[in-house]
């Protein structure tokens, strides 16, 4: 993004929050790879501090580790930028998935540049996307991860992939092996936290969320990519072109019908799922999820429905094995209503390094 497009980024998302009298903010840098900006990145985080009247700012970045090294620590740290690190798992897979153009695999930067993430934030997460060619080494991958350090793991399928029953088939295994080391984890009380168990267990002793109380595609969060269009999720912004899910650009602003309608479609009831025991538990809420597999945000996308049927029973059968042994830790973390409040506060803990 050039400075000129990212000043005016900034000018046009105060002027929104003023507009709608918001109260807190959160500005995610993603990319590509947000890190190669570092600069411009520090320049974005000054001109939201000297130029926002809002009461909290806070940022988040989205990285492939590779540039974490001490100087950009310390850059991130000043501005408080949450980092998420998003890799493709193990060593092994990471090498294959993500070499560097001359052929050397990138998970040896990473083993030096994870603990040097994790001492400045303990509480910084990892993502990674599944894909049909690495469902097999799942439980790999997240055993790894956790060896790290990382108590904080996402897992993502990649929705736009090809998956056929065997490969589906594969992932199953997969989980149920990860759903015994998170069960154990739980009953020790160590602090694992995995989104696809976490959110599920969530979704069955906690009421479902209200629609703004998720995402609510382009309206509670857009994204502004490099042209300064404006599309309704990260997800949607691809190469950038100008295509039917651009909702607007920060020099003429929201198309506010195309917003509305985009949001609206999201949100419908999905003939799908009507009378399915999971409507209201399981993710076919995402319209990105539901576009990137069907090119359609309306109609439940049958990768997620497939997903969410192998898992949910996974996360289920934890659920009611530790509800029989009222298990304290599990009781902690999914009916004190107090909890969410008190992981969220720890997760934002980002510490400003010191100087020498
Ligand atoms: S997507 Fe599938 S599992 Fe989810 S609610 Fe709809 S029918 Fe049920
Ligand atoms: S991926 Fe789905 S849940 Fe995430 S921001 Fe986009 S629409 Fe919302």
């Amino acid at each position: 993004m050039r400075q000129e497009i990212a000043e005016k980024a900034v000018e046009f998302v105060l002027r929104e929050a003023q507009i709608k009298q918001i109260e807190s903010l959160n500005i995610m840098f993603f990319g590509g790879e947000p890190l190669l900006c570092m600069d411009l990145l520090c320049t974005i985080c000054q001109l939201f501090e000297t130029k926002s009247s809002i009461s909290s700012v806070s940022y988040s970045l989205s990285t492939n580790g590779i540039l974490l090294n001490p100087a950009n620590i310390e850059k991130l740290s000043k501005h408080r930028v949450y980092v998420s690190l998003s890799l493709d798992g193990a060593p092994d897979v990471q090498d294959q998935q993500r070499p560097f153009s001359d052929g050397r695999g990138s998970s040896e930067v990473l083993t030096q540049n994870i603990p040097r993430l994790l001492e400045w934030n303990p509480c910084a997460d990892s993502r990674f996307v599944v894909t049909p060619a690495t469902a097999g080494g799942v439980s790999n991958s997240v055993f790894w991860i956790a060896s790290q350090g990382f108590k904080y793991i996402t897992m993502a399928l990649d929705y736009s992939a090809h998956w056929n029953m065997a490969d589906l088939a594969v992932l199953k295994n997969q989980l149920k092996i990860i759903g015994k080391w998170y069960e154990q984890k739980l009953i020790d009380n160590k602090p694992i936290y995995l989104n696809c168990f976490d959110e599920r267990i969530s979704s069955r002793t906690k009421p479902p969320l209200g629609c703004f109380e998720r995402c609510s595609v382009g309206i509670g969060q857009y994204s502004i990519a490099p042209s300064g269009r404006i599309y309704p999720c990260v997800q949607f912004v691809g190469d950038d072109s100008a295509h039917d899910y651009v909702i607007g650009d920060i020099h003429n602003g929201f198309d506010e019908r195309k917003r509305s309608r985009i949001f609206e479609l999201g949100e419908q009831e999905k003939p799908e799922c009507s009378g399915c025991q999971l409507a209201g538990r399981c993710s076919s809420w995402c319209a990105c999820s539901n576009w990137s597999s069907s090119g359609q945000i309306d109609r439940a996308s049958p990768i997620v429905c497939e997903f969410e049927r192998i898992i949910m029973p996974i996360a289920d059968k934890i659920g009611n094995k530790l509800w029989k042994k009222r298990s304290r830790p599990f009781i902690h973390r999914f009916y004190n209503p107090a909890f969410p409040v008190l992981d969220f506060a720890e997760q934002l803990i980002v510490e400003e390094v010191p100087h020498d």
